[in-house]
This record gives structure tokens, C-alpha cells and sequence, in this order.
């Protein structure tokens, strides 16, 4: 039922996890379908390789803006 309600009203995505201020995880809320956004800024199938590539990118990310956690004011 909850994916009959995704193909007539489309997903309902919700961030999961924010990667780069660009990119972001998002999973349906109804259905659990998880996508990215992509290089070119479409959502894509996040697949095992599209979740390495944004681990690789949040690594770079973190470490070009401020040091993480231990730098909260
Ligand atoms: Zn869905």
C-alpha cells in the first residue's frame, strides 16, 4: 500500500543526511527509497557506490570547514 501511495502521489523525500552543503541523502518517508543528490544536482539512486563517493566528499568537506564537533562554541 505504501508504495502504491509513492506511484500515485510520487516520494516524499526527507533529508537522511546532509554530505557537503550541496549534497544531501534522502530517504522516502513512506517507502524507505533512498537517493542523493549527484554531481550535477539531480537526484539519483543512491546505490553502495553513490554512498562511498559521499563519504569520500563529507571527509573533504568536514575537513576544509572548521575541525567538527570539538570547535562548537
Ligand atoms: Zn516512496
Amino acid at each position: 500500500m505504501k508504495k502504491l501511495f509513492c506511484s500515485l502521489f510520487g516520494h516524499h523525500y526527507s533529508v537522511s543526511k546532509k554530505v557537503t552543503s550541496h549534497i544531501k541523502e534522502y530517504s522516502c518517508v513512506h517507502c524507505g527509497k533512498q537517493v542523493t543528490t549527484d554531481a550535477s544536482g539531480n537526484l539519483s539512486l543512491l546505490t553502495p557506490e553513490m554512498k562511498e563517493i559521499n563519504e569520500t566528499l563529507e571527509n573533504i568537506y568536514q575537513k576544509r570547514h572548521g575541525q567538527g564537533s570539538h570547535q562548537l562554541a
